[in-house]
């Protein structure tokens, strides 16, 4: 009787364990969405999530950790295993279902040196320079509450929409755009520091904020922008002016929130107070 009393308490004790110390935000996402982990500060795992970015970064906000674990828009929807590791030793795991981003398509004519712009050798450079930028990005939580539109119109293309350039495909559309005129005021999603403001090939002059957390927002095609990199922001500040410099095919505001290097569906920040007091 003993003994079975001590094999009852020892299976107990490991499902506490396990639902106790690790937290799961959800365990269904669609395709350009994301998932975190939460387990307490002073723990030091590693959290192996094979459709996420490697080496996930943990997070310390009101004495959690947080693990966020985007998934790219084009990561074939799926069941995938999620493991939680304490030196080196798997100490949870997990199925994440992730569902069809239900993507729509867009169509896009532009001139041959227009589509010019877009070449991998200037998507690539204008890449590399973004993540030189967010290398020593800020580790506190510096958003406070939902994002907001940075202009006052609605978008009018989706996140993820497939992108036909002169009937090829290109990828997907990794933000959101709103169609406002060159020189419309645009406000600061939310509270961040400036970690990027210059003219890239691609995407014009481009700004990005970053959020803490490995959360940044960019601004894309700007005609002007009114802040330098290092300064505050508070969310609403008029950080520049709208444009149509870089690749486009008339003057908007590209809109886009990243997770580290991924691009995720912003409406995800906008619609919800992520880590928000419940
Ligand atoms: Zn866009």
């Amino acid at each position: 009787m003993k003994k079975i009393l001590s094999i009852f308490i020892f299976i107990i004790s490991i499902l506490a364990f396990a639902a106790d110390d690790i937290k799961l935000s959800g365990d269904t996402l669609k395709q350009g969405g994301f998932f975190y982990i939460e387990y307490p500060a002073d723990k030091n795992y590693t959290v192996e999530f094979k459709q996420g970015p490697k080496n996930l970064e943990a997070f310390i906000y009101k004495n959690k950790k947080y693990v966020f674990v985007p998934v790219h828009y084009s990561n074939p929807v799926g069941t995938y295993t999620l493991k939680v590791l304490d030196n080196k030793k798997e100490i949870f795991s997990h199925l994440i279902k992730l569902t069809d981003g239900n993507f729509k398509k867009s169509y896009i004519k532009v001139t041959k040196k227009m589509s010019e712009k877009r070449s991998d050798t200037n998507l690539q450079a204008g890449a590399d320079k973004i993540a030189e930028a967010k290398k020593n990005s800020e580790k506190n939580k510096l958003w406070k509450g939902k994002f907001i539109n940075p202009t006052n119109v609605k978008e009018n293309s989706n996140f993820g929409a497939m992108r036909f350039v002169n009937n090829k495909v290109v990828g997907y559309h990794s933000g959101i755009d709103f169609p406002v005129p060159i020189g419309t005021p645009l406000k600061a999603a939310n509270d961040g520091k400036v970690i990027f403001a210059d003219h890239l090939v691609t995407t014009g002059n481009t700004l990005v904020i970053d959020h803490g957390m490995g959360v940044f927002s960019s601004y894309s095609h700007m005609s002007e922008i009114t802040v330098k990199v290092g300064q505050s922001v508070i969310k609403g500040d008029i950080v520049g002016k709208s444009g149509n410099t870089g690749f486009v095919t008339g003057p908007h505001l590209h809109f886009s929130i990243t997770m580290g290097r991924t691009a995720i569906n912003p409406y995800l920040f906008m619609d919800y107070d992520i880590l928000g007091d419940k």
